[in-house]
């Protein structure tokens, strides 16, 4: 299942966290998980995919290039001047494309949210609010707090809003509890040495 971004969680760091990319399907799902595409534009997107495979299947590779520019951006970005540059241009290329309709809309429960319908070609502004928010990183600096979980088995990248800019970890409640719980435990096993010379004195 495509995992939905928290509240908290930028789009584009989302998009990088995400396991979206197996197929066209599985990135729809996820867009619309994430709220980028409401119930009516997933189907029928969805509908069009079927429809033009050839077309679904070239977006799907946009996509993974787009993912690919936005993970460096996320992993070096913070530190690399030259990965900026060129992931700006990556954003650019799909800013650049894509035309459609601005919209404000009221949603079921009341909320409002800014929307985009591409016109024309369907598939070609699908990544756009992905683009933009990793834009927005770039135009408000944001991306000097840009993080990678400093678990190596983890991956996740997350944007660091502690008042000192030391978080570590994408979550508390899994990757910084697991570190905790192995730094305890290597705490609490004895050295090699120090078990030798336990058990001669026992
Ligand atoms: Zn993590």
């Amino acid at each position: 299942m495509p995992a939905s971004p928290t509240s908290r969680e930028r789009l584009w760091l989302a998009f990088v966290n995400a396991d979206a990319l197996a197929s066209f399907d599985r990135l729809l799902a996820w867009m619309h998980a994430a709220g980028v595409l409401d119930a009516d534009r997933h189907a029928s997107i969805g509908r069009r995919a079927t429809l033009q495979p050839a077309a679904a299947a070239a977006a799907l590779i946009d996509a993974r290039r787009m993912y690919a520019a936005l993970r460096t951006l996320a992993d070096r970005g913070a530190a690399d001047l030259a990965v900026r540059d060129a992931s700006a241009g990556e954003i650019n290329r799909v800013l650049g494309r894509s035309t459609g309709v601005r919209r404000l809309e009221q949603n079921a429960t009341g909320a409002w949210r800014r929307t985009f319908s591409t016109v024309g070609d369907a598939f070609a502004g699908l990544l756009l609010p992905v683009a933009e928010s990793a834009a927005d990183a770039l135009v408000s600096n944001e991306i000097a707090r840009i993080r990678r979980c400093a678990s190596a088995s983890c991956g996740r990248v997350f944007l660091d809003q502690s008042r000192g800019g030391r978080r570590r970890w994408c979550a508390m409640a899994t990757c910084g509890n697991r570190a905790k719980v192995r730094a305890l435990r290597a705490r609490r096993r004895p050295a090699h040495g120090e078990r030798a010379r336990t058990r001669s004195a026992a």
